[in-house]
């Protein structure tokens, strides 16, 4: 989609710091992180919401959202000290770039809830 921001990173059309890219997913340090480590982990075709996981493709784009991340924290060092993984989904949950995307958070403690 041409005017979805997410779309426009994953095309390198806006700049990101890109920290993985394959031919499916990319991930990038998001602008305003809140933990020492804050990646977004997105799939490159358009998947607005989880409310649009819907078939075999686009949940074999969702699996892969999650292996890129365990390998990101492998790779980073901070799979054994742990990191949280969340996907926010519309309106009451927190959802505000509609491209289906999974924050990686890792560096610190956080506590549960969220808040
Ligand atoms: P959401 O609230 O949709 O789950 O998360 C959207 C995330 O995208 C937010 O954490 C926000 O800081 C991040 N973000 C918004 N605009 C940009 C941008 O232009 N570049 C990057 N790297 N991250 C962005
Ligand atoms: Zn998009």
């Amino acid at each position: 989609m041409s005017d979805c921001l997410f779309c426009l990173i994953a095309a390198g059309e806006i700049e990101s710091e890109t920290v993985y890219e394959d031919a499916d997913i990319i991930a990038f340090k998001d602008i305003d992180p809140q933990a020492p480590i804050h990646l977004l982990i997105v799939p490159k075709q358009h998947i607005a919401t989880v409310n649009q996981v819907n078939g075999s493709e686009e949940a074999n784009l969702v699996g892969k959202l999650f292996l890129v991340a365990a390998q990101i924290a492998r790779e980073e060092e901070f799979a054994e000290t742990g990191y949280r993984l969340v996907i926010n989904c519309g309106r009451d949950g927190g959802q505000e770039v509609n491209h289906l995307h999974l924050h990686l958070l890792a560096g610190r403690g956080m506590g549960w809830p969220p808040g």
